[in-house]
């Protein structure tokens, strides 16, 4: 029998309590269980501007919000919300870094213009001329970036309503039960995504006035960049003997996924569905193969594989009895 190989766990202190807290895999700040203190690993330095969303909704606002979420959905069977029963609420604090900026672009270029036309006929040809033009975007932007790559996607592309953020405290984390998720973009790589976003901001405005760009003198200065932490609950319920799960932002109360059973008369309609394109495609094929190479056999073909695609959708939502409900 083998033996599993345990990868020696490493260990940081932390840089305010002191404590020795473990390092988890891909991480590229830790956060101290016990004092809520973010460590920055590459730097050995705690990260001093640490907030967090708080979370408005638990319990029995969340067993009433996912039946609510489900109802406008097809397919979920009519008891769904008496016969649900909600398993375990698991809160996830989720990593994001969120950086203030200002940034300045003065910028040169050609712009066009339609030169006043001084004629009698009407159907004269509109005549588009350059001309060089200058001008400046002054803006102050508030940029946010995920704490993973390729994990928990779902989260990424979420408005965060940052402004609501309040300073982070690990006793109101502990008191709600939730584990906190550290980034793996470090501090170096979200900066450098951030400025990305507010460069990509300026070109937008820029390119609204002027089509080509001939010069740029751009300053982009760092406000304030905050370590933030948002909630959300990860729920998991039955129905009969199905299981399935949703994702809700805790701060918001919005469902962001949820899975949910397929009622009995959907999935009859889905087996019948099921039989009826395995004959279509059967007789397609028939046809083909009779009438082969003429039109009618090509389009049995189009018609088969068509028909085939939506199969595959078919058999698995009838043989898995599951369907995500997300927006
Ligand atoms: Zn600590």
């Amino acid at each position: 029998m083998a033996i599993e190989q345990q990868q020696p766990t490493k260990k940081i202190n932390c840089g305010y309590c002191q404590a020795e807290v473990e390092i988890p895999p891909f991480a590229s700040v830790v956060t101290c269980p016990y004092c809520g203190t973010p460590n920055e690993l590459r730097t050995g330095k705690i990260i001093q501007n640490h907030h967090m969303l708080s979370v408005y909704f638990s319990g029995s606002e969340l067993t009433e919000l996912i039946p609510e979420y489900l109802s406008k959905y097809v397919g979920v069977p009519s008891d769904f919300a008496d016969k649900v029963i909600f398993t375990d609420f698991e809160l996830r604090m989720m990593p994001f870094w969120v950086f203030k900026f200002h940034g300045h672009t003065d910028y040169t270029g050609l712009g066009k213009y339609c030169p006043a036309v001084h004629s009698t006929h009407w159907s004269r040809s509109i005549n588009i001329q350059t001309r060089p033009e200058r001008g400046s975007i002054d803006l102050d932007q508030t940029c946010l970036v995920f704490g993973y790559r390729e994990q928990h996607k779902e989260i990424r592309d979420e408005k965060i309503p940052v402004g609501s953020k309040e300073a982070f405290d690990i006793n109101a984390v502990n008191a709600e039960g939730g584990r906190i998720y550290d980034t793996e973009i470090g501090y170096d790589e979200a900066y450098r995504n951030a400025e990305e976003q507010v460069k990509k901001r300026h070109n937008e405005l820029i390119y609204r006035e002027i089509y080509k760009i001939e010069g740029l003198n751009q300053k982009i200065d760092l406000k304030e960049v905050s370590y933030l932490h948002v909630p959300f609950y990860r729920i998991t319920y039955k129905y009969g003997n199905w299981t399935g799960e949703a994702l809700v932002d805790a701060a918001r109360g919005k469902v962001l996924r949820a899975e949910y059973p397929i009622s009995r008369s959907h999935r009859f309609w889905g087996f019948t569905f099921i039989l009826l394109a395995l004959g279509v495609i059967g007789g397609a094929i028939f046809a083909a193969l009779q009438t082969a190479l003429s039109e009618w056999g090509l389009a049995g073909i189009v018609a088969a594989v068509i028909f085939a695609g939506v199969l595959i959708f078919g058999i698995k939502e009838t043989v898995t009895k599951k369907k995500v409900a997300a927006e």
